[in-house]
């Protein structure tokens, strides 16, 4: 029997950028503090609080060290959404007496373009690098936009839509050079590829659970103390947790689940997007190979390993996820601006042309990827490419 008319579970689901299922590990690690240690964590007059504090100061160790950040600079949020809006707002306030200027990419996550808007009505300048063909900046252009009054550099480490990979390190350079401050929006990047503050050079940076295998609202800012120590003003008032960086009461369970994903990501990431890496160019094989009129979106050396984004000419979008949505989950673009009929911004800011970009569709697997399952979607997606396309 051929490897694709195995029995797999349908739709398979290919949308891991989107969200990732939570590790059993994870599940077994909440468990406990939902209903034998469900103390508040501010709690620090019995042991139900201490218990819960412990579970914290434990997550934080561990979040900590898949970044190389000391557990003193997590900062944990609701999501990257809010940590995003922390970072950028909280720096934004906290440095008005220095200047006014944010740089940031016009091919950046919602979260941090929306952000900026809502500043620029505030008075803040920010400037939009465009990317090259390939989704990469030129670094050239970032230096050049740099002036006096420049306070906070935002750049994606990894993109949702594409899976590029900035050159981090060099932009963490020329930030250092300039005094500048380098927020990067690490939800894609942070236990699926090295990620070191240090050595990388970066200031701020957030994370989120749900990308990696831990449970969904939960995430968490990095917040450097030393060389130099980043002040931040809180956008939330009320108890003063966090460090009075962010109010409210800790969500425990969740975050023992952030930690212990985090913890599982150490072991086994490298080994992990090595297979995964396996698979996407399996995938890329099959299709490329099966169709013709097909091109994938990014630079294919500076990417994640486990994306793939791939227009097929002549197709519409919606036609096509429509037709797959028995078979496989996948997504058009960025799952939080799927439900609009637009085509992606990452693909336009790339140069890719409207109808081209609204036939692209997002393949990211993951750990729990089989490649009889990718043999499976290939098949699916080159007949009913076929079949759209009247060939
Ligand atoms: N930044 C990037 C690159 C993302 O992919 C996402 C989620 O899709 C976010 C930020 C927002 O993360 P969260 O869902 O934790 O708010």
């Amino acid at each position: 029997m051929p490897a694709s008319k195995k029995m797999i579970e349908t739709p398979v689901y290919l949308d891991y950028n989107a969200t990732t299922p939570c590790h059993p590990d994870v599940v077994a690690a909440m468990l406990p503090f939902f209903t034998k240690w469900y103390g508040n964590a501010a709690s620090n007059n019995h042991s139900y609080g201490w218990q819960a504090a412990e579970g914290v100061t434990i997550a934080r160790e561990q979040v900590a060290a898949l970044i190389n950040a000391r557990p003193e600079e997590i900062v944990f949020t609701s999501g990257a959404t809010e940590a995003i809006n922390l970072a950028i707002k909280g720096v934004y306030e906290a440095y008005a007496f220095k200047g006014n200027h944010i740089i940031t990419v016009a091919t950046e996550h919602r979260a941090v373009l929306d952000t900026c808007a809502h500043l620029e009505k505030k008075g803040a300048v920010v400037t939009y690098l465009p990317v090259q063909a390939d989704g990469l900046i030129n670094t050239e252009d970032l230096k050049a936009c740099i002036t006096p009054a420049t306070i906070l550099i935002a750049v994606l480490f990894a993109n949702n839509e594409t899976g590029v990979v900035q050159d981090i390190k060099a932009i963490g350079k020329i930030a250092k050079e300039n005094e500048v401050l380098f927020f990067c929006d690490a939800v894609q990047a942070a236990g699926k590829i090295r990620t070191d503050v240090l050595d990388l050079g970066i200031d701020l940076l957030a994370m989120s659970a749900h990308k990696i295998y831990g449970p969904k609202g939960v995430g968490a800012l990095y917040v450097r103390r030393k060389d130099p120590r980043v002040k931040l003003i809180a956008q939330l008032d009320g108890g003063g947790h966090e460090k009075g960086l962010r109010s409210g009461t800790l969500n425990v369970p969740a975050i023992a689940g952030m930690g212990k994903a985090c913890a599982i990501a150490v072991k086994e990431m490298h080994v992990a997007a090595e297979r995964m890496r396996l698979l996407r160019n399996r995938l890329e094989t099959l299709l490329l190979e099966g169709l013709k009129d097909c091109v994938v979106n990014g630079n294919t050396v500076n990417r994640l390993p486990h994306v793939s984004n791939i227009s097929f000419k002549g197709v519409d979008g919606g036609r096509l996820l429509n037709g797959l949505v028995a078979y496989t989950a996948v997504s058009s673009g960025s799952a939080c601006t799927s439900a609009l009929p637009k085509p992606s911004h990452v693909l336009l800011a790339m140069g890719v042309e409207e109808d081209l970009a609204k036939a692209s569709l997002r393949f990211s697997v993951g750990w729990f990827t089989s490649a009889e399952e990718i043999n499976f979607v290939a098949e699916k997606t080159i007949a009913l490419v076929k079949q759209l396309r009247g060939e």
